[in-house]
C-alpha cells in the first residue's frame, strides 16, 4: 500500500516526536538522480538524517526503521541556490522593512516546498540574517538552510540602488576608500557571512560603478580572510576586470555583448564561477506576454494573491509588454542564453541561481524551475542543468556534504512524480521534499499561502 502523503507527513511527525534516539527511514523503490547520473532504482537508508545506504537494501534493517514506498517515482538531490534573497518581498511591495523573522521564514519555507534546501541570500540582508541562518540551520522544518553575504558591499550613491530597491535603512556597506572596503570585510567576517557581496556594475546603467581599487581591496582582504567574493555585474568590462582581479563568482550573467575569448579562458583558467540567472530579465516580462501562464498550477502556487491579482488586472500586461524596460530585457535574456552557451562549451564552472526574492516579480521557487528550464535552451542537457543546480552549486559554496546523494552525504532530496532526464520540466512534479532526513514538504501544488502580517 501506497500512504497519502498527508499520512506520511502525519506519521513521519509522530515519529520525531516520540522518537528521541537513531531514527531509521528507508525509500525504497524509487529511481535515483545521484547528482552526477542515473544510478536507476536504489534504496536509500537514512540515519539521523545522513545517507548510510544508497544501492542495494541491507539484509538487516532496525526493527523500528520506517520504510516509505516510492516505487514508480524519481529521487535527486535537494536544490541549491547561488543566488538568491529574501525577506525583501511581501506581496507586491519589496524592501528592507519586511526583512522580519516571519517574512525570512516564509520565504525560506516556500523555497523549500520547491525542492530549493540550500540557499545562498546573496546581499541585502537585515542584522536579523545571522540569528535566522543558525535557527534553520538546527531546525530543518522552518526551512531551506541558509548561507549568506549578510548585507553585501555596494558604492555610494550607486548599486544597489537605495530608491529603487526600497533601502530605508539601507543595511549595504557603502566604502568610498580601498581602507573602507577592507574595514567592511572585516566586519562581515566577523559577523558570520559565508562570502562577501560586491556590487559592482549598476544593471548596466550610468550610476557610479564601484572603483577598481576598492573592489581590489575587497578582494584581497576576503582572501585574506578566507572568504570568497561574488561580484554584481551586468556588462562585459567590469566582468573581465574583476576576473583579471581574482574575484571567484560573476553572480549575473554578461548581458550587453558576446563574451570574448579571452575572458572564457581566463574564467576557465581561474576557475572563476558564473551564476548566469537567466530568470533575472525574462520574470520583468514573461508573465505579461504570456498572460496563460498566470493559470499554470505550478506558477499559481508560487503567487502570492496580491500579485497573481496585480498581474491579472486590466491593462497591467499591455502596459508590461510595451515598456521600454521590456525591449531591454528581451534582449538581455538573449544575450546571456547566448553567453551562458559559450562559457558552458568552454569549460567554465557554472552555477546556479536566479535572485529570486529581491523583487516581487522575481518569484521564489517557480524561478529555479524555469532557470533550469532556460538551461536547456542555452544547450545544457536536463542531467547538466541538474547537475549544475545540484553538485556543482554546493561546490561552488563549499558544502561536501551535499549537493550529490551517496553514503556519508546529507539527506537532502527531493521525490519526483516524472523523469527529470527524460524532461526538466518534471522537477515542477514534486512529491516530497527531505532535509537532513525529515519530510519537510509534500507535494507543491498543495501549498497555501497564508498572508504574512506586515510588523
Ligand atoms: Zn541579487
Amino acid at each position: 500500500m501506497r500512504l497519502s502523503p498527508r499520512l506520511l507527513s502525519l506519521g513521519i511527525a509522530c515519529l520525531l516526536a516520540t522518537q528521541a534516539q537513531a531514527e531509521t527511514v528507508v525509500l525504497e523503490g524509487a529511481r535515483v538522480f545521484d547528482g552526477n547520473r542515473d544510478a536507476g532504482v536504489q534504496t536509500l537508508v537514512i540515519t539521523d538524517g545522513v545517507i548510510t545506504t544508497l544501492g542495494k537494501a541491507p539484509a538487516t534493517l532496525p526493527g523500528d526503521a520506517k520504510r516509505i514506498d516510492y516505487r514508480g517515482r524519481w529521487i535527486i538531490p535537494g536544490l541549491v541556490s547561488n543566488h538568491s534573497h529574501l525577506g525583501n518581498t511581501n506581496g507586491t511591495e519589496h524592501g528592507d522593512r519586511h526583512y522580519t523573522r516571519a517574512v525570512v521564514l516564509r520565504d525560506l519555507k516556500q523555497f523549500q516546498r520547491f525542492g530549493v534546501t540550500t540557499l545562498t541570500a546573496l546581499g541585502m540582508n537585515g542584522p536579523a540574517f545571522f540569528a535566522l541562518r543558525k535557527e534553520v540551520h538546527d531546525q530543518p522544518r522552518l526551512g531551506a538552510q541558509l548561507y549568506g553575504a549578510g548585507a553585501g558591499i555596494g558604492v555610494p550613491e550607486g548599486a544597489p540602488p537605495a530608491g529603487p530597491m526600497g533601502l530605508a535603512s539601507d543595511p549595504v556597506a557603502r566604502p568610498a576608500t580601498p581602507e573602507q572596503a577592507r574595514a567592511a570585510v572585516r566586519q562581515q567576517k566577523a559577523d558570520g557571512v559565508d562570502l562577501i557581496k560586491l556590487w559592482v556594475d549598476n544593471l548596466g546603467d550610468k550610476a557610479p560603478i564601484m572603483p577598481e581599487a576598492i573592489y581590489q581591496a575587497a578582494i584581497a582582504e576576503a582572501h585574506a580572510q578566507d572568504l570568497k567574493v561574488a561580484a554584481h555585474i551586468h556588462d562585459q568590462a567590469p566582468a573581465a576586470e574583476l576576473v583579471a582581479s581574482g574575484v571567484d563568482i560573476i553572480g549575473h550573467g554578461i548581458r550587453d555583448t558576446p563574451v570574448a575569448p579571452t575572458l572564457v579562458q581566463a574564467m576557465h583558467d581561474a576557475g572563476t564561477w558564473y551564476i548566469p540567472t537567466l530568470t533575472i530579465d525574462e520574470n520583468t516580462y514573461a508573465f505579461a506576454e504570456h498572460p496563460q501562464w498566470l493559470q499554470d498550477r505550478f506558477i499559481q502556487a508560487a503567487l502570492p494573491a496580491s500579485v497573481k491579482a496585480q498581474w491579472s488586472a486590466p491593462g497591467w500586461a499591455d502596459t508590461q509588454r510595451a515598456s521600454a524596460g521590456a525591449e531591454k530585457a528581451r534582449r538581455d535574456v538573449a544575450m546571456n542564453l547566448r553567453n551562458l552557451r559559450t562559457l558552458h562549451d568552454g569549460g567554465v564552472r557554472i552555477g546556479f541561481g536566479t535572485d529570486a526574492g529581491a523583487m516581487p516579480s522575481r518569484v521564489i521557487g517557480y524561478s529555479e524551475h524555469r532557470e533550469l528550464e532556460l538551461m536547456t535552451q542555452a544547450g545544457f542537457t536536463a542531467q547538466q542543468a541538474l547537475t549544475t543546480a545540484t553538485r556543482d552549486a554546493a561546490q561552488l559554496l563549499g558544502l561536501d556534504d551535499r549537493g550529490t546523494l551517496a553514503a556519508g552525504k546529507r539527506a537532502d532530496l527531493v521525490v519526483l512524480e516524472a523523469d527529470p532526464l527524460a524532461d526538466i520540466r518534471n522537477t515542477r512534479g514534486i512529491q516530497a521534499v527531505w532535509q537532513a532526513g525529515q519530510q519537510v514538504a509534500g507535494p507543491v501544488l498543495a501549498m497555501d499561502h497564508a498572508p504574512v502580517a506586515a510588523d
